[in-house]
């Protein structure tokens, strides 16, 4: 039998309605690990290299907080990664701007949002984490003040991207949200978010991107909004966000994932909740991605997505690589 997309949107919905959005019973992933046991998580294929920065620290000894900043730093600075930090996409007017923010086990948060001129815009909100009494700092005063904490201040634009920007405009600069669900060649945005467990058994996490591919001027997205694009709480585990940001924020996805891994649920149905909340507040919600990975305090990890199509980079000792994650449309 054929299954299109129509059908399966149709019984989907009837499905939601019937069950009134009732708990899944998904068999548990799990695969947590004992003490001692290491595990890196980040989101989309940039998130290999990355993973191999953050297991390098984590092998040594090293703490997840290091681990996760060293990891994001990898796609912040490869002009490839047309996502996230140096070479990635700018807004509506030409310029790049980004949004970051940092977590440790303790909870303690550091951000980032529309910070323009600065390659790691992470390692920016690990100071504001460390060096203030502020969680972010945004736009002109958070590059002062990575100004006067010696970054340097740098083109982030590639003649790559301006050249992209320029044949978006020709084409009518229209702004679309539907992120990579068309077209996943032509990937206009996807952040990075990392996860990663230490050897003494602590949790911190990640996230940094360009945001969305020629947004407004000035537009922030879920990456830096602390419990929106990430959260993490030592005690229980920690979640991120890839995908359409407003959703994101207007449900505090992170945090809600964390909380439901708090209330019993294993990462990957917390995760499904969260996609299930997106989806119960927001009609269109067919025209987007969003995709949550978690990571519990014990290693175990999941993660759920809308659209067919996001996967993970994972790395543990036993595992170097991909996943797919389940997806809440299971046909495009
Ligand atoms: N969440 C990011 C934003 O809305 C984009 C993405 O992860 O794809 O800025």
């Amino acid at each position: 039998m054929s299954f299109t997309r129509r059908s399966f949107l149709k019984s989907t919905s009837l499905a939601i309605a019937g069950i009134g959005l009732a708990r899944p019973v998904i068999a548990n992933p799990l695969n947590e690990g004992g003490d001692g046991y290491l595990i890196v998580i980040s989101t989309w294929d940039h998130g290999l290299p990355a993973n191999e920065a953050a297991w390098k620290i984590l092998e040594e000894g090293g703490t997840a907080l290091d681990a996760v900043e060293a990891g994001v730093k990898v796609p912040e600075a490869d002009p490839n990664v047309s996502t996230v930090g140096y070479g990635g996409f700018p807004d509506k007017s030409g310029k790049v701007t980004l949004d970051a923010c940092i977590m440790d086990h303790l909870g303690q948060a550091g951000s980032v949002a529309f910070l323009q001129h600065i390659k790691h815009p992470i390692s920016v909100a690990r100071l504001v984490m460390e060096k203030t009494p502020h969680v972010m700092l945004t736009g002109k005063g958070a590059l002062k003040f990575a100004l006067k904490n010696g970054f340097k201040k740098e083109k982030l634009l590639t003649p790559e991207m301006k050249k992209e920007w320029k044949k978006w405009k020709k084409r009518g600069g229209q702004f679309k949200p539907t992120i990579n669900i068309e077209d996943e060649i032509n990937t206009n945005h996807d952040t990075i978010g990392m996860l990663a467990l230490d050897a003494d058994g602590k949790i911190a996490g990640a996230c940094t991107t360009s945001g969305m591919a020629y947004k407004l001027h000035g537009r922030v997205g879920d990456s830096p909004i602390i419990g929106a694009g990430l959260y993490v709480d030592g005690e229980v585990g920690g979640a991120v966000a890839t995908g359409s940001g407003e959703l994101v924020m207007k449900t505090l996805g992170s945090f809600l994932v964390v909380e439901l891994m708090r209330s019993g649920l294993n990462p990957k149905e917390a995760c499904l909740e969260a996609v299930r909340r997106i989806i119960k507040k927001n009609p269109g919600y067919e025209q987007h991605q969003v995709g949550y990975i978690a990571l519990n305090k014990k290693g175990g990890y999941g993660s759920f997505c809308i659209q067919k199509g996001f996967h993970y980079a994972l790395k543990t000792n036993q595992f170097t690589g991909l996943k797919e994650s389940e997806a809440f449309l299971k046909v495009r």
